[in-house]
């Protein structure tokens, strides 16, 4: 950690005494644990999924939901908690006693390497899944580590094009690095496996369709098709204009109806599976509210 190029910003650097882009320093910092009802349903099922949600993000999206805890930046937010290892391993082994479905490491890239320590140690111990849900900003030799530790990869493929990439994210080789990082999540966990409607092995992509951008998206959805055919898909409508979206149109609205209906359309018909979000899902209601920690109160008091 004393010059980190964990991931494809390759900042290089000390975060035992500062911060790279991602803004985080060595510790494992999380700021809300619960159960988690809006995911995909094979994600959520019926009991929730057991999210854990990483303060910091190496990708940094201008239009990001959790913008509150993944840049730090604005709102009110619960305290951020800095976790051992241990204690890493105590929450996920509280979160599976709770009943939830799985648990959900949600943007953890920048992180991996204290996650993949920790995962050696907790993992024999967990019977549900452990579910990998990330930017797809990620380095294959990076998610290496979580060979043979991580059941279900849940990454998004978010721009194609690098100018997309470079404007909303400062990421303009967002794309070449995604498509490898999705197929090093491939290779670890080839076969999509569900049980009783619940995803237990594979990954699943997530795409999330901006406004204005329907060229981008199809031809996103080209590349799975063509790379990655047996996949499912998560082809998502619930954006809204979250954090600095207001500053770049065309992000500084919703998405239209048409513009969902088309890239929808064109899934369908190059043979992709998955799920389609209705149209109804942009709304803020769906995100986590950080104001509150979730269940790390219940955590950490005395049992
Ligand atoms: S994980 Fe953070 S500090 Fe390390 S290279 Fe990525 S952005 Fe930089």
């Amino acid at each position: 950690m004393t010059t980190c190029y964990e991931c494809p910003r390759n900042c290089g650097a000390d975060r035992t005494s500062g911060l790279g882009f991602c803004g985080c320093g060595k510790e494992i910092e999380i700021c809300r644990a619960s159960k988690h009802f809006w995911e995909e349903p094979c994600v959520s099922g019926e009991n929730g999924s057991g999210t854990v949600f990483f303060c910091g993000c190496n990708l940094g999206c201008v239009f990001c939901q959790n913008h509150q805890i993944s840049r730090k930046l604005t709102g009110k937010t619960s305290p951020v908690h800095c976790f051992s290892q241990t204690d890493f391993c105590e929450l996920l082994l509280f979160l599976q006693q709770t009943g939830v479905e799985n648990i959900n490491l949600v943007t953890p890239t920048h992180f991996t390497e204290e996650i993949a320590k920790a995962l050696k140690t907790v993992r024999p111990k967990l019977s549900i899944p452990v579910i990998w849900n990330s930017s797809g900003y990620e380095k294959p030799e990076t998610l290496k580590k979580l060979d043979g530790l991580v059941d279900v990869f849940l990454p998004d493929l978010k721009f194609f094009s690098k100018k997309n990439a470079a404007a909303f994210s400062s990421a303009p080789d967002y794309f070449s690095v995604a498509v490898k990082a999705i197929a090093e999540m491939h290779r670890q966990q080839p076969k999509t496996v569900l049980e009783n409607g619940r995803i237990k092995q594979g990954v699943l992509i997530r795409h999330l369709v901006l406004p204005g951008m329907t060229v981008e998206s199809i031809k996103i959805l080209h590349c799975i098709a063509e790379k990655f055919p047996q996949t499912p898909v998560s082809v998502m409508c619930q954006y809204y204009p979250a954090g600095r979206a207001k500053e770049f149109p065309p992000l500084d609205r919703k998405l239209k109806y048409l513009e969902y209906s088309l890239v929808k359309k064109q899934a369908k018909k190059l043979g992709l599976t998955g799920y389609f979000q209705e149209t109804d899902s942009a709304t803020s209601v769906y995100t986590p509210d950080f104001s509150d920690n979730g269940l790390l109160d219940l955590f950490f008091s005395p049992r």
